[in-house]
């Protein structure tokens, strides 16, 4: 039985968390559960799951929640109970699926606890990936990927040494503005929200919907592969596939490539990350190439979509850039869904905002997260 503990519980990635650890009665159990605002689901899933402890972000509920979990159920706020949360002494295996940095302090936490983490919140690596790497090597624990295309690449490579790999190949949806003819550059600062929400293959949080669409998403899934896999920028690579169902693939020295299929569900990597390092049936994701048909490929439109080369400069700079950009680009967004800044605005705000940082190279975590607060108020 492995304890597993899951913050952001009540987003698309927990829930869709609880469903696999729902499947899997015998090998998983929910000890600790953390979520920002959603009093009603975190109640729900602790009178469901029973755990040892719940955390919500709003200190404000703290006492409204208490007063309807389990009796059992400890109940904390803020960031000292996300930290709670990451160090329990029962957990074995942090799942961190919190928008944002809020779950940087934890994923170090847990591992300075001896915990594994399997971590979604891509920005926790795309910040401070050196640091969060070193730190797992230096506790001897695990960084798994809940990233679909982490996943898959960890999948892929079956313990390779990064000596092995001559490129990592990301596949992109492209999003719902693939398509150039019906999209010219001219026309995608007219871009609303409420077509910038529609992803054509996954269901997903808000702010990873909109990243999808401008490549954002791709840009900051191009760090974190460098991190967790530790290759440099130049061999991490991106291809548009609009069906995905390729979620990455490993090109290896020797010409070979492997890949990793199959129909888009979340569940399917985040069940591997938990269960890791065994494959534990399900049921849950069937796939039929027939029904699919067939397989695209193109090119990234690096013009139309300035995210990926942005994101390639700030991975290939390093130092306190990653987190200048993750930042900008999560300040634009916010910006983007209130209607006070075009589409076409949110990478213009990122290139301005890394262009007039100064970046301090080997930062200290202390320096990532000045640099961080520092973008915030740049692209604000
Ligand atoms: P959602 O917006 O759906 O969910 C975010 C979750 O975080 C909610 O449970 C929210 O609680 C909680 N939360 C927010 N702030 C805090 C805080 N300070 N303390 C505790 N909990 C907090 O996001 P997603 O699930 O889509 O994404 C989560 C992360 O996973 C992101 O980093 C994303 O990039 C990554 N990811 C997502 C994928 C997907 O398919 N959705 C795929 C791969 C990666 P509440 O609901 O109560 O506000």
């Amino acid at each position: 039985m492995k304890n597993v503990v899951l913050l952001g519980s009540t987003g698309s990635i927990g829930t869709s968390t609880l469903k696999v650890v729902e499947d899997l009665p015998d090998r998983l159990r929910l000890v600790g559960l953390a979520a920002g605002a959603n009093v009603d689901l975190l109640v729900q899933q602790a009178i469901r799951h029973q755990p040892t402890l719940v955390s919500i972000s709003d200190p404000s509920k703290r006492d409204s929640l208490q007063l309807r979990v389990p009796k059992q159920t400890r109940v904390a706020c803020s960031d000292a109970g996300l930290i709670e949360l990451a160090t329990l002494p029962e957990a074995d295996i942090v799942l961190i699926a919190i928008v944002g940095t809020a779950g940087l302090a934890p994923a170090l936490a847990a591992l300075r606890a001896g915990k594994d983490i399997a971590i979604a919140s891509k920005e926790i690596l795309v910040m401070a990936g050196e640091i969060v790497m070193s730190e797992a090597r230096q506790c001897g624990r695990r960084v798994l990927a809940v990233d679909s295309e982490h996943s898959a690449i960890f999948q892929s490579l079956d313990g390779k040494p990064s000596a092995s790999i001559r490129t990592l190949w990301l596949t992109a949806s492209g999003g719902p503005f693939r398509d150039a003819t019906q999209w010219p550059k001219e026309r995608m600062s007219t871009i609303g929200l409420e077509q910038a929400l529609k992803h054509p293959s996954w269901t997903m949080g808000r702010k990873i919907t909109i990243d999808s669409s401008t490549l954002f998403n791709k840009g900051l899934e191009m760090i974190e592969a460098r991190w967790l896999f530790d290759v440099e920028m130049a061999r991490v690579q991106v291809v548009v596939h609009p069906q995905s169902v390729i979620h990455s693939m490993v090109e290896y020295v020797d010409g070979s490539i492997i890949a990793q299929l199959s129909t888009p569900d979340m569940c399917l990597p985040i069940q591997y990350a938990l269960t890791y390092p065994e494959r534990v049936a399900s049921d849950r994701v069937q796939t039929n190439f027939a029904r699919i048909g067939c397989l695209q490929f193109e090119e990234p439109d690096q013009d139309r979509f300035p995210a990926l080369s942005l994101a390639r400069r700030a991975g290939e700079v390093g130092g306190t850039l990653p987190a200048v950009l993750n930042a900008a680009n999560e300040v634009a967004v916010e910006r983007f869904c209130r209607r006070e800044l075009s589409y076409t605005g949110i990478s213009e705000t990122v290139r301005q905002v890394m262009d007039s940082h100064d970046t301090v190279l080997n930062p200290s975590l202390e320096e990532i997260v000045e640099a961080d607060r520092w973008a915030r108020f740049a692209a604000a």
